[in-house]
Order: structure tokens, then C-alpha cells, then sequence
């Protein structure tokens, strides 16, 4: 039996009318909306698409959203001026930094210099060990997307054995964390890792996030187990792809999210919800 679809419009779609509530609650009980300031360094044309998407999402759920385009040419100490500056004013909630930045940027400093409370991607080390060490926080956006879209099944994750594929601190990491929480039993792949094909086998639960078009081979797929694939490749032919072989692994696995559709529209509606989730917490 085809494996049934984790739809990530729909979802992301559920996901931003509830943030919409809460940020209509949030302006009623503060005066204003809650705030979301995203910074481009440089031309590159991905980020400039990403940051024009999450300023249309930011609007159409009622956030107050600005962008700060940075020439490339910016000097560290300027980064970092405008970011303390953000962190400082009030009526700011939420502050992301698009990456990558152009070259001779230092990320790590740039990251550490979001205060932890508005640090919406949850890539400030203080965010990141609130993940570690199971205490609340801002976690990012995409992992959550994941979680979110693994609710969907309705499955109870507890004793399931999920496999993750790729350990990025942006992906790989903080969505074996979550599992983790979720008291799955986590085992994470990488590069360097031998019998991949094995581990998927055995997983009831697979998260790709490699960068490697259908890498993970459909006939390795447990029948019936829940495929996320974070993957987003550009192919030969313009087209997009996932990290799974989508059509045969859809022929045995219980649910899988399709690449586009699937976990991608998820990330600007975790960032949403992170953003009103900062607003309400500062404002405690
Ligand atoms: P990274 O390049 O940071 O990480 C890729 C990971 O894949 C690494 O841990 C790497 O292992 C692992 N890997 C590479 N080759 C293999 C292999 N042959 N076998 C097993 N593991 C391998 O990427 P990201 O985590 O940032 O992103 C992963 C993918 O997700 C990309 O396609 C990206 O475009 C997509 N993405 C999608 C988002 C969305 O909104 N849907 C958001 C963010 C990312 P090692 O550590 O050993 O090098």
C-alpha cells in the first residue's frame, strides 16, 4: 500500500493560522505585535528569496517583520552593532541572521551575539544546551517543522527506533534531541557511517537531512516506517528533490513527506511560532 502524504502546506498553513491567534492575543494584551527582525548580509540569490518569504509569512500572520539588507561588504563590528542594537530595543522579539554569510563574516560570533531570548533559528549556545539538557528554550525551526509533521501521524514515538541521517547543529543534531525527548531510541548516521543501508532498515523512523539527492535507497525503507525527508536538492533539470528515493520508498513506507511540500514550508512556520513564543516569554 502507497504510503500516506505528511502534507506541509496543510500543516505549515495550521500552523500560521494558530500563530495569527496568538499574535491577534499578544497586540490585544501588550499594544503591539509581536516582532521579527531578519538580517541579509550580501546578494546571494537563495537567501534573498528565503528572507523575501519569511517577511511575506511574517506579514500575512500579523508579526511586525523587517529585513536589514547588508551590503557584503560588512564589517564585523557592523554586524555585530546592529545585532546588540536589536537585542537591546524592546519592540524586537525575534532576531535571525540568514546564513550562510559572505566570506571573512565570522558566523559563531555572529550567532553568539543574538540575545538568547530572541534567538529564533535557537542557534545561540545557550539555546542549543537548554536543548541538551531538556529545559525550555528557542529551538530551531526546522527540527521543529519535523516534530510537527511526525504529530501528525498520530504515532507514539516512545521505545520507536528513529535513525537520523546527517548531524548538522542546524538539523541533524537538535532533531535527534527531539526524538530523544520524545523517547525514541536515536541513532545518528553521518558521513563516516558504515551499514547505512542497514540502520534504515531497521528504523521505524528515518530523518534524512544529508544534501544528497535520493541518496537513501526506497528498498531500504522498514514497510510501514514515517520518512521525513529535510532534503532539498536542485537537480540537472531545475527540479527539486529529496534526500529518499521518494517513489519507491513511498511504496513501502507508512508516511513520507514529498520534497517541495513536505518539511521546507514547515521552517517559516516554526520561525513564526518561535517568534511569538519569544514575544510572550519576554514579555512574562
Ligand atoms: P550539512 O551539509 O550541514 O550536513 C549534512 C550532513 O549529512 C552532515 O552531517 C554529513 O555528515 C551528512 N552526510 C553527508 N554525506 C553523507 C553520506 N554519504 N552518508 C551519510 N551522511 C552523510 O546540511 P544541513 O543539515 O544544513 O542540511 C541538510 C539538507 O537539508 C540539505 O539538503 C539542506 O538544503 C536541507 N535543509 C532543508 C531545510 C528545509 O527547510 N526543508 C532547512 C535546512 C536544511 P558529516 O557530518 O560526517 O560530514
Amino acid at each position: 500500500m502507497a504510503a500516506r502524504l505528511l502534507d506541509g502546506r496543510a500543516v505549515a498553513a495550521a500552523v500560521t493560522a494558530e500563530v495569527a491567534e496568538a499574535a491577534a492575543r499578544f497586540r490585544e494584551a501588550h499594544g503591539r505585535p509581536p516582532g521579527l527582525e531578519v538580517v541579509l548580509v550580501g546578494e546571494d540569490p537563495a537567501s534573498q528569496v528565503y528572507v523575501r518569504n519569511k517577511e511575506r509569512a511574517a506579514a500575512k500572520a500579523g508579526l511586525r517583520g523587517a529585513v536589514h539588507r547588508l551590503p557584503a561588504s560588512t564589517k564585523q563590528a557592523e554586524l555585530l552593532a546592529l545585532l546588540a542594537r536589536l537585542s537591546a530595543d524592546d519592540a524586537v522579539d525575534g532576531i535571525l541572521v540568514q546564513l550562510p554569510l559572505p566570506a571573512g563574516l565570522d558566523e559563531l560570533e555572529t550567532t553568539d551575539a543574538i540575545d538568547p531570548a530572541k534567538d529564533v533559528d535557537g542557534l545561540h549556545p545557550l539555546n542549543a544546551g537548554a536543548l541538551v539538557a531538556g529545559r525550555p528554550g528557542l529551538f530551531p525551526c526546522t527540527p521543529r517543522g519535523c516534530m510537527r509533521l511526525l504529530a501528525e501521524t498520530g504515532l507514539d514515538l516512545a521505545g520507536k527506533r528513529a535513525l537520523v541521517v546527517g548531524r548538522s547543529n542546524l538539523v541533524g543534531k537538535p532533531i535527534a534531541l527531539m526524538l530523544l525527548g520524545a523517547h525514541a531510541t536515536v541513532t545518528m548516521a553521518h558521513s563516516r557511517t558504515r551499514d547505512l543501508a542497514e540502520r534504515v532498515r531497521e528504523a521505524d523512523v528515518v530523518v534524512a537531512a544529508i544534501g544528497r539527492p535520493r541518496m537513501i535507497a526506497g528498498d531500504a525503507i522498514a514497510p510501514g516506517a514515517v520518512v521525513i525527508d529535510v532534503g532539498i536538492n536542485r537537480l540537472a533539470d531545475g527540479t527539486l528533490c529529496g534526500d529518499v528515493d521518494f517513489e519507491r520508498a513511498r511504496e513501502r513506507a507508512g508516511w513520507i513527506t514529498p520534497v517541495p511540500g513536505g518539511v521546507g514550508p514547515m521552517t517559516i512556520a516554526m520561525l513564526l511560532s518561535n517568534t511569538v513564543e519569544a514575544a510572550f516569554a519576554r514579555a512574562r
